[in-house]
């Protein structure tokens, strides 16, 4: 129920995350077009008033005129003679004379130093990279008219005939100048020009620009996703906590009525008629009495405990780890009834000498062995208590051969209330033994580890610096 839950929300916040960051794309790829659009407007059309200026009365730059009137009127008969009689002809002429044309243009083109003016005057992006073509020469003849001496479409290259300028990517926003000159009169001439003018280092000047937009519409993405997961993840605790709570009174309901229904039956027995006689039987009964009364003290200890329990009080004084331990040990194997557990104590440290407080140390290590036990369903359980080290710190090991704990429980086994939920139907608990244990570790400032594998066992490492 919860992982659905789970999986619903992880759902809805990826895919709102995706349509935000889809928006937040779109917006910012629409922003870049429109910088793209206007980004030179403004210097562009001091440009062009400068060089319109420049080539009043004039074609493609200051002088550019004078040198195609002599190459076209110096050949306008020849070129209408030919024309008329044999057009074979008239196109490789054509084809000849627009080239000359252009190589003339090209060695006289001033733009080169026409165009830094511009940029000095208005002190403008000095990167200005230019670039003037021609796409269109045609001539009028007497009765033809728009006979073609030179047509990029047909002649190319594709761009026009470049005479000036480095610029080779065209353009509309980058085409400032697209001219056509001409007149109708017999025997004149048309020809159209462009002049492109950007900036080499265009795409990343924009980009630049828009650094801070990136850099708000990244931050305002990682803070959403940030918040997201934040409540994502108080959410999942609460829910763990609620989950945790409710099996928490399952638990205490089966703790509390175990003992309780086993002392109402001893009792009744105790009132069976001839019974009292019977010392031995007595001594039993009242024996289960006395051993379920103290369960359920400590029980009850354990729940009022729990509400203001958040540090302990230590009471800390210099003892032998392995002395406390054969103590516990001893003690422990007394009260054990199941003949299928094998326990073990090998004491391998050298130096065992710590400050240690007695009473939690040994709730400490009984908690971890009722677990061994209870968490077991190999035919022989075997537990080992270890102890090992050096002369700076002492390892005490409690493992196991029981169920073990999957990595997902894992991070969770030491809190308040939890219970996995591979124990199995069986096992009863409040989900407060590991949370004693870690409470009792954190109080001596010792740590805690745990590894296991689910099947194989546990292995738990509590680490006592001396
Ligand atoms: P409880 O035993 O009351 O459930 P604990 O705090 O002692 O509470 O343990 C929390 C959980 O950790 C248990 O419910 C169990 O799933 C898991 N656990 C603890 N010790 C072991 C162990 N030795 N082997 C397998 N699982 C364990």
């Amino acid at each position: 129920m919860l992982t659905l839950q789970l999986n619903k929300y992880k759902i809805i916040c990826i895919v709102s995350m995706l349509a935000l960051s889809a928006v937040q794309f779109f917006l910012l790829y629409k922003t870049y077009r429109l910088e793209d659009e206007h980004v030179y407007q403004a210097e562009s059309g001091l440009i062009v008033q400068d060089y319109g200026k420049s080539i009043r009365n004039d074609k493609l730059f200051p002088g550019g005129e004078a040198i195609m009137n002599s190459y076209v009127y110096g050949n306008m008969d020849r070129l209408e003679q030919i024309y008329k009689t044999d057009r074979g002809r008239y196109d490789s002429l054509r084809l000849q004379l627009s080239q000359r044309i252009f190589a003339a243009l090209r060695k006289a083109n001033n733009m080169d130093s026409l165009l830094p003016a511009f940029v000095h005057k208005h002190k403008l992006k000095s990167k200005l990279d230019y670039a003037l073509t021609i796409d269109l020469i045609e001539l009028n003849f007497e009765g033809d008219s728009d006979v073609v001496l030179y047509d990029r479409r047909t002649d190319g290259p594709a761009s026009g005939a470049i005479i000036g300028g480095k610029l080779r990517h065209f353009t509309p926003q980058n085409q400032i100048v697209h001219l056509t000159v001409s007149s109708d009169a017999a025997h004149s001439y048309r020809v159209t020009f462009n002049l492109y003018v950007d900036s080499a280092t265009r795409q990343m000047d924009i980009l630049t620009g828009m650094a801070p937009l990136f850099a708000l519409s990244l931050l305002s993405i990682f803070a959403v996703i940030l918040l997201f997961y934040l409540t994502y993840s108080k959410w999942v605790r609460q829910k763990k906590i609620a989950d945790m709570k409710s099996d928490f009174i399952n638990g205490i309901t089966h703790e509390f009525h175990t003992p309780l229904s086993a002392i109402m039956v001893a009792n009744k027995s105790l009132k069976t008629e001839g019974l009292l006689e019977n010392k031995s039987k007595v001594g039993r009964l009242t024996d289960i009495i006395q051993r379920q009364s103290d369960r359920l003290k400590t029980l009850f200890e354990q729940v009022m405990n729990i509400t203001s329990l958040q540090s302990l009080q230590l009471n800390r004084t210099g003892q032998s780890i392995g002395l406390l331990l054969d103590e516990i040990m001893l003690d422990y194997r007394l009260k054990l009834t199941d003949a299928d557990v094998v326990l073990s104590f090998d004491h391998q440290a050298k130096q065992d000498l710590a400050e240690v407080d007695a009473f939690w140390f040994t709730t400490m290590v009984n908690n971890l062995l009722d677990n061994a036990i209870k968490y077991n369903r190999s035919p022989k359980k075997l537990i080992t208590v270890k102890t090992g080290g050096d002369h700076r710190r002492l390892h005490l090991i409690i493992a196991d051969n029981g169920v073990g704990i999957g990595e997902e429980s894992r991070i969770y086994i030491f809190e308040k209330f939890y219970r996995g939920k591979e124990n199995g139907v069986h096992s009863t608990g409040l989900g407060l033994g590991l949370y004693y244990v870690k409470l009792c570790v954190d109080a001596h400032r010792w740590s805690i580890s745990v590894e296991s594998e689910p099947g194989k066992g546990s292995r738990f490492m509590i680490t006592i610096p001396l």
